[in-house]
């Protein structure tokens, strides 16, 4: 009675819907991953991705060995390999979550008419989300646009509790492992042998275990200060979590339930307030998601339609400085070279350079999504198309109108320069309120070698607003 688990975004064995319910029909259950061309492929893959997602399968290789199975590795198209698996090894059933890219979309719908034609039966379940994308609607049925309204919703809707850790499985006998090796099973490549070179530091370590400590560190101690700490990215008072949930090294039931446990901890106002936002940073990860469930569009373009006229320039050096963090505006280059470095990027930072792009630079927003997409270690097509549309002012909730400063930004949320002085090197020496003001001489500038300021921020943004009028149409 065997039964094949597809793994994608769930890279663990722990509060695992799918692999719960395939353990309540059957202890023979095998995991299978598949290296898939058209993902590793795409022009906005990341070798920090790639790198992190390969150690998260050896990882879980481990624990599937642990629990008495196997996970498999395979290469291809799944619509070929999974059906071919399956018939091989005559499974019973083929389990796996939904997802809510459209390409996923589209690939599961081949794959599951491809069992199907074989008479394989297929089981999808949500597992991602606390609350699938057909569980939230307006009064009028329809999916939610604007942010705050979802989340009133979405936090009165009851939550389900964490699940146990799978154990105990069956999995294939060596010559089953023998038959499964000639359908293509393949053993785990290194990133660098699919051609992905990575050595920057990780954010967080892969894998299930370092996922749940993290959870529990952040949960303990940090959560209660995290409405005042959030916002300091020289801080470390945010859970740093996003690897975890991007690759579902971690149940998001679990996350819920330290949330739960947080608030029975504190009996402070202020310590349930932050807890509060917190649980907030969860829900927009959710609108997000079911934001590009419903409007798949979003992927290939502005929500608001009249910002496909908007005239963006053109200019790929100034493009290139922004890339590089050699834009002479300190805040925004440490967050640049704090993404090139970890391929992580504090949020307060990601909203600042993505304003910076959009409104100082005045380059569309979709090239600064694909190269955040090449470089995030937790890059994810909902979030990152969610928070560049919110920068640029193009999606779901455009107002107010949002335009960064980057000098008040540094002044507010780096006021001693401490997190500029991380990551822009030839900059440690410079006096904290010229750095953080940005008033360094062009002749200081110039014996540093740090860059002139590429743009006049005050100019820019008064010319994005000239141009923000000629599109808008509202
Ligand atoms: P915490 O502050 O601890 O938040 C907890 C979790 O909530 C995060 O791990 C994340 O899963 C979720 N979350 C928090 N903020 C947001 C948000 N604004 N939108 C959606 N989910 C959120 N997040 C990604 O996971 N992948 C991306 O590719 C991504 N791209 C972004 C691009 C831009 C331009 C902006 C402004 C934001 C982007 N974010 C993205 C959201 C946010 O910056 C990161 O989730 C956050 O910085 C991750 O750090 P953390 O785990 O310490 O977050």
């Amino acid at each position: 009675d065997l039964i094949i688990f597809w793994h994608r975004r769930d890279l663990r064995l722990s509060d695992h819907v799918g692999l719960t319910a395939a353990r309540k029909a059957s202890s023979q259950i095998i995991g299978v991953f598949c290296l898939d061309p058209m993902i590793l492929h795409r022009e906005d893959i990341a070798a920090s991705r790639v790198s992190y997602l390969i150690d998260c399968l050896q990882a879980l290789q481990e624990s599937y060995l642990n629990a008495g199975s196997q996970l498999l590795i395979f290469s291809g198209s799944p619509a070929k390999v999974i059906p071919n698996l399956a018939k091989t090894l005559q499974a019973q059933a083929v389990f796996w979550h939904q997802d809510v890219e459209p390409y996923a979309k589209s690939r599961d719908v081949d794959v599951a008419q491809a069992l199907k034609e074989q008479g394989i039966r297929v089981e999808t379940f949500w597992d991602q989300l606390l609350h699938s994308p057909a569980e939230i609607y307006t009064g009028n049925e329809k999916p939610y646009t604007v942010y705050t309204p979802f989340w009133k919703n979405w936090i009165t809707k009851p939550k389900s509790e964490s699940l146990s850790q799978i154990a105990n499985l069956t999995g294939l006998s060596v010559a089953e492992q023998e038959i499964a090796t000639q359908a293509g099973a393949i053993a785990l490549p290194s990133a660098k042998d699919l051609g992905f070179v990575w050595d920057g530091a990780w954010l967080l370590p892969a894998g299930e275990s370092a996922a749940i400590d993290q959870l529990e560190a952040f949960s303990s101690s940090a959560i209660f200060d995290y409405q005042e700490q959030r916002n300091f990215p020289a801080i470390d008072g945010t859970s740093r979590l996003s690897p975890a949930l991007k690759f579902g090294t971690i149940g998001i039931r679990t996350v819920w339930a330290a949330t739960l446990t947080a608030f029975e901890q504190t009996r402070s106002e202020e310590s349930q307030k932050a807890i509060q936002t917190w649980q907030q940073e969860l829900a927009w990860r959710e609108f997000y998601q079911h934001a590009l469930y419903h409007f798949p569009e979003l992927a290939n373009g502005p929500y608001r339609q009249q910002f496909n006229n908007f005239h963006w320039d053109e200019n790929y050096d100034r493009f290139e400085a922004w890339c590089a963090g050699e834009t002479g505006y300190p805040i925004v280059d440490a967050a640049m070279r704090q993404l090139n470095e970890i391929g992580w990027m504090h949020n307060r930072c990601r909203m600042i350079v993505a304003s910076f792009l959009t409104k100082d630079l005045l380059i569309n927003w979709q090239w600064g999504e694909k190269y955040f997409m090449q470089r995030l270690v937790d890059g994810d097509l909902a979030s990152n198309n969610g928070g560049w549309q919110w920068s640029t002012s193009s999606g779901m909730d455009p107002k107010p109108l949002r335009i960064f400063n980057p000098i008040t930004q540094s002044q507010k949320f780096d006021p001693e320069g401490e997190y500029i002085r991380q990551w822009v090197s030839e900059l440690r020496s410079v006096d904290s309120e010229d750095l953080v003001t940005g008033k360094i001489s062009p002749i200081e500038r110039q014996s540093l070698g740090y860059p002139q300021p590429i743009v006049d921020h005050n100019l820019q943004q008064k010319e994005f607003k000239r141009r923000y009028q000629l599109c808008k149409g509202d």
